[in-house]
């Protein structure tokens, strides 16, 4: 699949799943815009790996829960790249406790990073993706916002709270040549999933029919074919990359 000459952004982009999909879309002839809140080094050195390939790539510090950095990284990418034709809704945070003790900051800190972030970056993108008549919008939410997890009653709202905005967002767009859509990943060995005790993983990978987590490449490749022309014709679809767990 070619993205030659197509601008291709990616939040949390330096590290975990964002790191994949940054390799796997600028390898496909992406221009690439790295965006990383915390993560410097691993974003200096993601960019130096794509350039020694011969890509293209740009690394944007951005809090993409607040309104005017994700203005900023968007402003950013179209002054160096000219445009913007794919954006990728892939930060995302954890942290997980049972209603009774979750505290009011856990639920406020991920819902806005998961689900305000990914409206901030939309709502900031969307301007010049409708000015241009093309674009594409790939969120990635989670299986937890499809099933519901416990322990996760911020996340499990954010990740559903994405795939209800997905489809909002997918009618508004679709007669201006903008695709939406939503990859639920079930478990993705990354280090958000390496939280989990041993017994959960067992727990969980006996669940799954295929036996076994999944690897960032499963979901960039999902990511890869929803930006290319291959999917022109899918939009507001949740594709669930999770070995069989949601069926
Ligand atoms: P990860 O390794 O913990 O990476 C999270 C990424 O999000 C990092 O690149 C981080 O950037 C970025 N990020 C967090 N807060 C941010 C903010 N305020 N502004 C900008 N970037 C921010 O997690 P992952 O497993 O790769 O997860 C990637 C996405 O997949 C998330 O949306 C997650 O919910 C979803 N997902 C993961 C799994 C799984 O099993 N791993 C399953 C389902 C869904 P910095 O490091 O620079 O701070």
């Amino acid at each position: 699949m070619d993205l030659t000459n197509k601008v291709a952004l990616i939040t949390g982009g330096a590290q975990g799943i964002g790191r994949t999909i940054s390799l796997v879309l600028a390898k496909a002839g992406a221009k690439v815009v790295v965006n990383y809140n915390r993560s410097v080094d691993q974003a200096k050195s993601l960019v130096e790996e794509i350039e020694a390939f011969g890509g293209q790539a740009l690394a944007v510090q951005a809090d993409i829960s607040k309104y005017q950095d994700a203005e900023r990284l968007v402003q950013t990418t179209v002054q160096t790249f000219g445009t913007l034709n794919i954006l990728v809704n892939n930060a995302g945070i954890t942290d997980d406790a049972l209603l009774l003790r979750m505290t009011e900051e856990q639920f406020d800190r991920v819902i806005n990073t998961n689900l305000k972030g990914v409206w901030n970056m939309t709502k900031h993108a969307a301007k010049i993706l409708l000015k241009a008549g093309y674009g594409r919008i790939i969120n990635i939410s989670s299986i937890s916002g499809v099933l519901g997890n416990a322990g996760q009653s911020n996340y499990s709202s954010a990740k559903a709270g994405v795939i209800g905005m997905t489809k909002a967002v997918a009618r508004e767009f679709a007669s201006r040549g903008v695709t939406v859509n939503v990859i639920a990943p079930g478990f993705i060995e990354t280090d958000m999933t390496k939280k989990l005790s041993e017994e959960q993983v067992t727990l969980w990978a006996n669940q799954i029919p295929l036996k076994r987590f999944g690897q960032p490449n499963d979901v960039a490749q999902a990511v890869l074919f929803l930006a290319s022309e291959h999917a022109s014709y899918i939009t507001g679809h949740t594709l669930e990359v999770d070995g069989g767990l949601v069926m």
